[in-house]
């Protein structure tokens, strides 16, 4: 016998259940900022270039001043670039070999040449990404509302 004139359970009526979550005005999405850090851009602004170099990342932004000197991607970006530059190179090299059978030196310098000029065109990419992913985390100092002031060393 359905009694219709009790509230349902779990049937909530708040005004705002359905509008759009908003975010503090401080927090840092990851997903766009990974993807301005891929166009190796600052993941703070994404307009200003994060590198001054092939790999070397700016002190800071020239557009926005944002403070990237915190990052420390280290080796992290050339071990995930070798890491699916290799696990791509594995299959296209055994596919290849036992389906054409080509001469295996004349093999081995085309996939030298294709395989590295993957690696070198995503090692900044990935560096990018890194730095922006330490960004949007607060990670090694990002997170810092202000910078230390002088005389605090240590
Ligand atoms: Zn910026």
């Amino acid at each position: 016998m359905p009694r219709d004139d009790l509230p349902r359970a779990g049937r909530a009526t708040a005004p705002d259940s359905h509008a759009t979550v908003e975010r503090p005005a401080d927090e840092r999405p990851l997903g766009q900022a990974m993807r301005r850090g891929w166009r190796r851009r600052c993941p703070s602004c994404g307009a200003g270039p994060a590198f001054s170099g092939y790999l070397k990342v700016q002190p800071a932004c020239p557009a926005c001043g944002e403070d990237l000197h915190h990052q420390r991607a280290d080796d992290g970006p050339a071990y995930l670039t070798i890491l699916l530059v290799g696990h791509l190179m594995a299959p296209v090299l055994h596919v290849s070999f036992v389906a054409f059978e080509p001469d295996p030196l004349l093999l081995a310098t085309i996939l030298c040449l294709a395989f590295g000029g993957l690696s070198l065109w995503l090692l900044p990419r990935i560096k990018g990404a890194f730095v922006a992913l330490q960004w949007a985390k607060r990670m090694h100092g990002f997170g810092d509302a202000r910078p230390t002031e002088a005389g605090s060393g240590g």
